[in-house]
């Protein structure tokens, strides 16, 4: 008995050699993929992110420009950061820590920044991108690790059954439009859904992003079907645990783990994104923005 684990570092090392290649080839053009971290304050899951983020970005030859503000920033100041940084052009990307300190309008600073550096999809701009197939920007790069993960897998996407648990702007929704792009048949669920766990039992991929430790229990999933955990909770030990239980994932034919599944892949797509923006900034570079 027992689920294939879909671990994520096998898929970022396969990411990782394409992306040195094509760090490598924007090199020899003198250009060199720099990637804005705009932080407020000294939160533990940004600064672990943040780390991973550069290690990522070092491995690769990304550079990292690190632009850390006090909790007490001002909204205008904030604005100033990010029109500098739609400015610069040896910036292509530009990730913003959220949720932003209250008073802040945060819909107003995700979309101060320029769509076409915007590479973890908070712009408006960039999620009608991910609901159309059009217009500048990236998809969130947690929703694309789903993708990846699935795809370097081989895992069919194409007319299965995919069942979402969770609606939120930067997983559920745009995972469940990356999929029907990839033309599964989608369902959303969430917190007001009649009875999730029949969904989910009968669906060949369940992304789980509810944010609730053990919400997906034995009843929600399918033996012959694929579990992709994005859930990121503390356990009474105060160890980082998914979802989806172990116990419960194993019953799956596979699952990605948590920890180990999708947040390993998720720095790698950033770095895909923001290697792919400062491709694209350049001028030779056809259908450029
Ligand atoms: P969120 O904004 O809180 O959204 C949670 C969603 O889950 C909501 O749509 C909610 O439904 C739904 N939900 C909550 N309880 C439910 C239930 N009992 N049954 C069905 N649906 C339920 O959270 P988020 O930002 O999307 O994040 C989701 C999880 O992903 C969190 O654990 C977060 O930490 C994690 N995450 C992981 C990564 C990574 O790299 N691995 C990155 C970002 C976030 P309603 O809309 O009805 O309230």
């Amino acid at each position: 008995m027992g689920g294939v684990i879909l671990y994520g570092k096998n898929v970022a090392d396969a990411m990782e050699n394409e992306l040195r290649d094509d760090a490598a080839a924007l090199a020899r053009r003198g250009v060199t993929p720099t990637l804005a971290i705009i932080r407020i304050g000294e939160r533990g899951g940004d600064m672990a992110y943040e780390r991973g983020a550069m290690k990522r970005c070092d491995l690769i030859g990304v550079n990292v420009r690190r632009f850390v503000l006090p909790p007490d920033v001002l909204e205008s100041e904030l604005l100033g950061v990010t029109d500098k940084i739609n400015r610069d052009d040896e910036i292509h990307g530009c990730l913003i820590f959220r949720p932003l300190p209250k008073g802040i309008n945060e819909s107003r600073i995700c979309n101060s920044l320029a769509p076409e550096k915007d590479v973890d999809g908070i712009t408006e701009e960039s999620l009608y991108g991910v609901f159309t197939g059009f217009g500048h920007g990236y998809p969130p790069c947690t929703a694309q690790a789903c993708i990846e993960i699935l795809t370097h897998y081989g895992i069919d996407i194409a007319g299965k059954k995919a069942v979402v648990i969770g609606r939120s702007l930067v997983i559920g929704k745009p995972v469940a439009m990356m999929l029907l792009g990839k033309n599964a048949t989608v369902t959303i669920c969430h917190s007001k859904t009649e009875d999730p766990a029949e969904q989910c039992r009968a669906a060949d991929i369940v992304v789980v992003a509810a944010g609730r430790a053990g919400l997906a229990d034995a009843r929600f999933i399918n033996p012959g079907g694929v579990v992709i955990d994005v859930g990121v909770n503390v356990d009474d030990n105060g160890h980082i645990c998914g979802d989806v239980r172990k116990e419960d994932a194993e019953r799956a034919k596979a699952y990605s783990p948590v920890p180990g599944g999708v947040g390993a892949v998720t720095t790698s797509v950033l770095v895909k994104h923001v290697i792919d923006a400062a491709r694209k900034a350049q001028p030779d570079t056809p259908g450029r923005p």
